[in-house]
C-alpha cells in the first residue's frame, strides 16, 4: 500500500448519484434494494473490508446526504469521511468528491456504486502499476465477446474489428495530481474518469477486470447482482 506519514494517502470517490431512471423505482439507483438493503451498502461495505483502500468520499443525489451518512455509521464504514451532493453528471460527481480528498493522498480509486460487487483483488491490481512510477491510471477491463457493429438508426453500416477492443470497468486508480489535473477541464461528456486522464495526456495501464463487476442499469441487472451476492 502506497501511505505517507501525514495521513491517508489512498482515498476512494464512490460515485453513486445517478438517478437510476431506468430502474424505474421510487428512489436513486443507489438506494434500491438489493439483498434487503440499499444497493451501496455493498460497495460500501467492501470498500470498508479492502486493506488497500484508506479513506472513502461518496456523491449521492441531493437530499440524499443524511441517508448515505446513516448508512455508513449503521455498517460502521468508518472510512466514509464525507457523503457529498452530486453533480448533473457522472463526471461532475466525481470532480465534486475529489474537492473532498486532502492534498497529501497519493492515488485516488475512483468506483461506480451502480457496480456493487468490488473484490479487494481487483482494487489490488489497479493499484499495482501506479507503484512502478511508469502509469498515471489503470483500469480494469474485460475482452468483447460479442461481434461489434457501428449503426446508423435501425441499419448495420459496419462490423469493427474488436482484437483490440475492450470494455472498461471501475474501479479505476490515478495518481491523484494527473486526475485532478484531468477533471480540471470541460468533463460533462465523459463515461468515465480514464478517458479525461488519457485526454491530459496520462498513460492508463490495463489490468484483469472482474465479470462479477456488473453495471446496475436495468431491472434485470440488480436481479443478476442479487443472484452473484
Ligand atoms: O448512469 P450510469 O449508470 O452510467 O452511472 C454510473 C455511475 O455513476 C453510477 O454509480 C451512478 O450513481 C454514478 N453517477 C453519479 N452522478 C451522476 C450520474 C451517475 O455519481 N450525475
Amino acid at each position: 500500500m502506497i501511505s505517507d506519514a501525514h495521513g491517508p494517502s489512498v482515498w476512494a470517490v464512490l460515485a453513486a448519484a445517478g438517478s437510476g431512471e431506468r430502474l424505474g423505482l421510487d428512489r436513486p439507483k443507489a438506494f434500491a434494494p438489493l439483498g434487503g438493503r440499499p444497493l451501496l451498502a455493498e460497495p460500501l461495505e467492501r470498500l470498508e473490508a479492502t486493506p488497500w483502500v484508506d479513506a472513502v468520499v461518496v456523491a449521492v443525489p441531493p437530499g440524499w446526504e443524511e441517508p448515505a451518512i446513516l448508512l455508513a455509521e449503521e455498517l460502521g464504514a468508518g472510512k466514509v469521511v464525507s457523503c457529498i451532493e452530486g453533480g448533473a453528471t457522472r463526471a461532475e460527481s466525481v470532480r465534486a468528491a475529489v474537492h473532498e480528498v486532502p492534498a497529501e493522498a497519493a492515488v485516488i480509486l475512483v468506483h461506480d456504486a451502480a457496480r456493487p460487487l468490488l473484490d479487494a483483488g481487483v482494487v489490488e491490481r489497479v493499484l499495482q502499476p501506479l507503484a512502478a512510477g511508469e502509469w498515471q491510471g489503470a483500469v480494469p477491463v474485460l475482452a468483447l465477446t460479442d461481434t461489434v457493429k457501428r449503426i446508423r438508426g435501425s441499419e448495420v453500416v459496419e462490423t469493427v474489428d474488436r482484437t483490440d477492443l475492450v470494455a472498461a470497468q471501475t474501479p479505476q486508480a490515478f495518481l491523484a495530481d494527473m486526475l485532478r489535473t484531468a477533471l480540471g477541464g470541460d468533463v460533462a461528456a465523459a463515461t468515465d474518469c480514464a478517458s479525461l486522464v488519457e485526454a491530459a495526456g496520462g498513460r492508463v495501464a490495463t489490468v484483469a477486470g472482474d465479470p462479477r463487476l456488473v453495471k446496475v442499469t436495468a431491472l434485470a441487472d440488480l436481479e443478476l447482482v442479487e443472484r452473484l451476492l
